[in-house]
């Protein structure tokens, strides 16, 4: 069966070979579904990874702006509604000077997996542009957001598909393309999460990725009757994903020494936490580029300019930037540091190589995937749907009550699927797997 494998993904490369970050995570994803394939024949029958290799539809359209001064700025937005199998098409929308294509068919793949991973009926989506948000004033973030709506509300909507933030994207841009939208819809409805608190946003959805990505390591070390508690954690990122984990780890009693930005790392031995975390959002508000006046502001801390916190002797390491930010050597380094779990935060941030010798390392180090660890942000943007479609709010304690519990799902049917095809322990075949099923029986169900 793995030649069925790699007859699509020689497909894929033939196709497109530019297209090198969606190849490498079907690389991934692909590789580890060769048992089910090779037990269930109907996949292979029914072309099944050729369909899903393929989005459902890419839309790409231009995004013309005016800047401060006046000029006339043209960038390029795209939104990829990979599969909508089991649900409308959900995932984020990411600005970043990088992105292209290639960039947003990666993410939208993954997230066909981890939104169905969450249990969630949510299908697999993602947008984006590669405006750069970082030294606009508000009022050209404002401009671009609503041009970038005025093409893409006609093709979303709360039963279509839902978009949400993911890099560069937050609550201010969340809120200028929510309101773009209304206008042009004439409706006032859940077409996107990560909303405001008093226009329909959930409680616990801004916090919601980090808290999930800790969650899903205790789940992780509870299967070798340890905690976070008193562990020593690497963080990566100081944005979306890291703030909120940060906050839950040192609430479970970790110290979190590390965050990091494009400029390098700070290592903290005192710990990152109370004010130092509200300090570090407030960074993120000045310059998401950043991290080095967090050294200046304390003196418990040093910063290294340039560096990844990969090289520090940690208990648990937390990647929450960027994707392929951790590499075979420092894989190699966090291993030998005596580092005993890798949890990602952020979507496929280690490279490929790095993947294959933690998951070669399975029993000697826990590794779990972002599309595990860090599905408690869709997930709660799920809640954040269902809460839109009653009309009704939930607690801050509810949500996070109901997330969690979804956290200790995923990890247990990333275990069981993982254990069920013959290689326990590893999430990441378990996750793939435990994500592919539910999608590739809904399309079969369906029909071509
Ligand atoms: N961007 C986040 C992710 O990668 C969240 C997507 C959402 O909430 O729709 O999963």
């Amino acid at each position: 069966m793995s030649q069925y494998v790699n007859e699509v993904l020689e497909g894929l490369k033939k196709k497109a070979p530019w297209e090198s970050l969606f190849i490498q995570a079907a690389t991934e994803i692909l590789h580890s579904l060769a048992p089910v394939l090779e037990k269930e024949p109907k996949y292979k029958k029914n072309a099944i990874l050729e369909r899903m290799v393929e989005p459902e539809r890419a839309i790409s359209f231009r995004v013309p702006w005016v800047d401060d001064k006046g000029q006339i700025r043209i960038h390029n937005g795209w939104r990829v509604q990979f599969n909508s199998a089991i649900g409308p098409y959900k995932g984020g929308i990411r600005f970043h000077p990088n992105v292209t294509l290639d960039t947003l068919k990666f993410l939208g793949f993954e997230q066909i997996f981890k939104n169905s991973l969450t249990g969630l009926p949510m299908g697999g989506g993602k947008g984006g542009s590669n405006f750069d948000p970082n030294g606009k004033s508000d009022a050209e973030v404002m401009r671009f957001c609503q041009s970038f709506m005025m093409e893409l509300f006609r093709h979303i909507g709360p039963d279509t598909d839902v978009p949400a933030g993911d890099i560069g994207v937050g609550g201010r841009e969340v809120g200028y393309m929510f309101g773009m939208y209304k206008k042009l819809a004439n409706e006032f409805t859940g077409v996107l999460t990560g909303k405001g608190q008093y226009w329909g946003g959930s409680l616990v959805r801004p916090e919601a990725t980090g808290y999930g990505v800790v969650y899903f390591a205790e789940e992780a070390l509870k299967t070798k009757g340890d905690s976070m508690q008193g562990k020593k954690v690497a963080v990566s990122g100081f944005g979306n994903v890291a703030w909120g984990a940060v906050t839950k780890a040192t609430q479970l009693g970790a110290k979190v020494v590390t965050i990091s930005g494009p400029d390098g790392y700070i290592y903290d031995a005192d710990g990152i936490s109370g004010e130092k975390i509200e300090y570090m959002t407030e960074m993120l508000r000045i310059d998401r580029m950043s991290v080095a006046p967090y050294a200046q502001k304390f003196k418990t801390a040093q910063f290294h300019a340039g560096k990844r916190p990969w090289e520090q002797k940690v208990d648990v390491a937390l990647p929450c930037a960027i994707q392929n930010e951790l590499n075979l050597d420092e894989a190699k380094n966090l291993m030998a540091n005596g580092c005993k779990a890798v949890i990602e935060g952020a979507n496929m941030p280690s490279t490929l190589d790095a993947v294959e010798f933690f998951q070669a390392n399975t029993g000697k180090i826990l590794f779990s995937p972002g599309k595990a660890s860090n599905a408690g942000g869709v997930a709660t943007s799920g809640l954040e749907m269902s809460q839109n479609s009653m009309r009704l709010g939930w607690t801050a304690e509810e949500v996070d009550a109901r997330l969690h519990q979804i956290m200790i799902n995923i990890h247990k049917s990333c275990a069981d699927a993982a254990a069920r095809f013959g290689t326990p322990g590893n999430y990441v075949n378990g996750a793939n797997i435990a994500g592919f099923i539910k999608v590739a029986d809904s399309m079969i169900d369906q029909g071509l």
